[in-house]
C-alpha cells in the first residue's frame, strides 16, 4: 500500500498551494475520502496522522465507525436521504451535503431528539450541472436564510463538487464564484450562520481550490488510489 507516500505527496502539494496563495497551512483541512475502501487502508492513513475521513454512504460510514479509533472526525459528503439522517445524526462531525430545507428540517428534528446542535454545510451546484445535487447559486442565500431559523442545525459554510475536468484551471472560475457567494452571505450577517468553511477541491483540482479559498479539501483517489466500482457501489 502506498498510502503513507500518497499522503506525503498530497501534503506537499497542499503546503505549496497555501504558500502560493499566502495562506496558513493550518487553515486548510485535508479530508481523506475513504468511500469503497477497506478499514485496513483507513487505519494506515490514521496511523500516518489522518483524523478527518469522508464517506458518502450512511451504511458504509456506520459499518466503519466502530472498527476504527474514536477520535476520528467523520464527514458525510454524499447525498443524504431524509430517512437515513437518524443513523448518522450523532456520528458525523460535519454534514457537507445539505441542499434542501426538508433535509435540514429532518436533521433538526433528529438533533433535537439527541439534544445536540449539528454543524452542516449547504451544498451548492455552482456550475449548474444537471447531474449533480446541490442548490443553485441563485437560490443559495434564500435556503441559508430558511435553514438559519432551525434551532438545532448550525450552518458553518458552503460545499461544492466542481465539474470533472482534465485541466483543473477550468474549475478556477467556479471556485471563485462560490467563494464570492460565501462572502456575499457573510455580508448579510444572518443570525446563527457562519461562512468559515468552504469545502471544495478533490484529487484533480484541490490545489486550485486552495488557491481560491478552500478551507476543506476532499481527496480520495490521490490518497487511496482508484476506486473499484462494483455493482451497487457507486
Ligand atoms: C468521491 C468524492 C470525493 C473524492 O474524489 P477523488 O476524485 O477521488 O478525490 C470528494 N468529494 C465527494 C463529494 C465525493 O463523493
Amino acid at each position: 500500500m502506498m498510502i503513507k507516500e500518497n499522503l506525503s505527496t498530497v501534503e506537499t502539494k497542499i503546503a505549496a498551494a497555501c504558500a502560493r496563495a499566502g495562506r496558513d497551512r493550518a487553515d486548510v483541512t485535508l479530508i481523506a475520502v475513504s468511500k469503497t475502501k477497506p478499514v485496513e487502508m483507513l487505519r494506515e492513513a490514521y496511523d500516518t496522522g489522518t483524523r478527518d475521513f469522508g464517506e458518502n454512504k450512511v451504511q458504509e460510514m456506520c459499518d466503519k465507525i466502530p472498527q476504527l479509533p474514536g477520535d476520528i472526525r467523520w464527514h458525510m459528503i454524499g447525498h443524504l436521504q431524509r430517512n437515513k439522517v437518524k443513523y448518522i445524526i450523532d456520528k458525523a462531525a460535519l454534514i457537507h451535503s445539505v441542499d434542501t430545507y426538508r433535509l435540514a428540517e429532518e436533521i433538526n428534528i433528529q438533533a433535537k431528539k439527541h439534544g445536540i446542535v449539528v454543524p452542516i454545510l449547504v451544498e451548492v451546484n455552482i456550475a449548474g450541472e444537471a447531474s449533480k445535487f446541490g442548490t443553485s447559486a441563485e437560490d443559495a442565500i434564500l435556503l441559508v436564510e430558511e435553514i438559519a431559523a432551525l434551532e438545532n442545525v448550525r450552518i458553518q459554510g458552503l460545499m461544492t463538487i466542481a465539474p470533472y475536468v482534465v485541466n483543473a484551471e477550468e474549475n478556477r472560475l467556479y471556485f471563485r464564484k462560490i467563494k464570492q457567494l460565501s462572502v456575499d452571505i457573510t455580508n448579510k450577517n444572518i443570525d446563527n450562520v457562519s461562512m468559515q468553511i468552504l469545502s471544495m477541491g478533490m484529487t484533480g483540482d484541490y490545489e486550485v481550490a486552495i488557491e481560491e479559498g478552500a478551507t476543506m479539501v476532499r481527496v480520495g483517489t490521490g490518497i487511496f488510489g482508484e476506486r473499484n466500482y462494483k455493482k451497487g457501489n457507486e
